[in-house]
């Protein structure tokens, strides 16, 4: 096991566990083998399983200047993530976003708790431009709205996709 050191490198690991690659600079223990008695190893951050919010998490404390270390279970990481749809509710507008989410909650009769909501459409927001820094040439497009389109301000939220659109070969090019 070992600690990821660059953002393309977590980037790379994250590709070739997408595409199936055995190859990634996640280092792991080897399947089947013994775990070791004893391992002695500081971090400031550790961060349990390589999926989207692992790499999210692991990439923003490095920049912050974390020293960081990721345990993976798997062979390969990447998780359920690197298998969705790569689907994402990106609000366009703060205020109408936050009056969107909500609405939701009053329609379905749920507790809400307005710092959490809040916090979350700003690091929605946010969200585009932190994948498209780890990978610049990747397309990405809108392909909707906010799900519940009964309930007023649903456009206030765009889903995007971060992905090769089917039956595009090549990747990047503008967005
Ligand atoms: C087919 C499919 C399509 C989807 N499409 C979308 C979509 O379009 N949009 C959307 O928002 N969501 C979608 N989802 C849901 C989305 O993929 C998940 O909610 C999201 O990937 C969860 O991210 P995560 O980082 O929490 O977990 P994961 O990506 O699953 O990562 C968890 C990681 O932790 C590892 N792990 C688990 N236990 C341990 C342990 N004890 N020690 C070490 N490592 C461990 C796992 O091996 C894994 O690598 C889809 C899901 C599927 C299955």
């Amino acid at each position: 096991m070992s600690k990821l050191i660059s953002k393309r490198s977590f980037l790379k690991g994250f590709a070739a566990a997408a595409a199936g690659a055995a190859a990634a600079p996640l280092v792991h223990a080897k399947p089947g083998a013994p775990l070791p008695q004893k391992w002695d190893r500081e971090a400031d951050v550790v961060i349990l399983g390589y999926g989207g919010a692992g790499a999210s998490a692991a990439i923003t404390a490095k920049d912050a200047g974390a020293d960081v270390v990721i345990f993976e279970k798997c062979p390969q990481g990447g998780g359920n993530t690197a298998v969705s749809s790569g689907g994402m509710m990106i609000p366009n507008n703060r205020e109408r976003a936050i009056e969107y989410l909500r609405k939701t909650y009053d329609f379905a009769n749920s507790e809400k708790d307005d710092e959490l909501l809040t916090a979350f459409v700003d690091e929605a927001m946010k969200s585009k431009d932190f994948l498209l820094s780890l990978a610049p040439d990747q397309k990405v497009y809108i392909y909707g709205h906010a799900g519940f389109q009964s309930i007023p301000e649903s456009d206030a939220i765009d889903k995007w996709r971060f992905r090769t659109p089917k039956g595009q070969k090549t990747r990047g090019g503008d967005m």
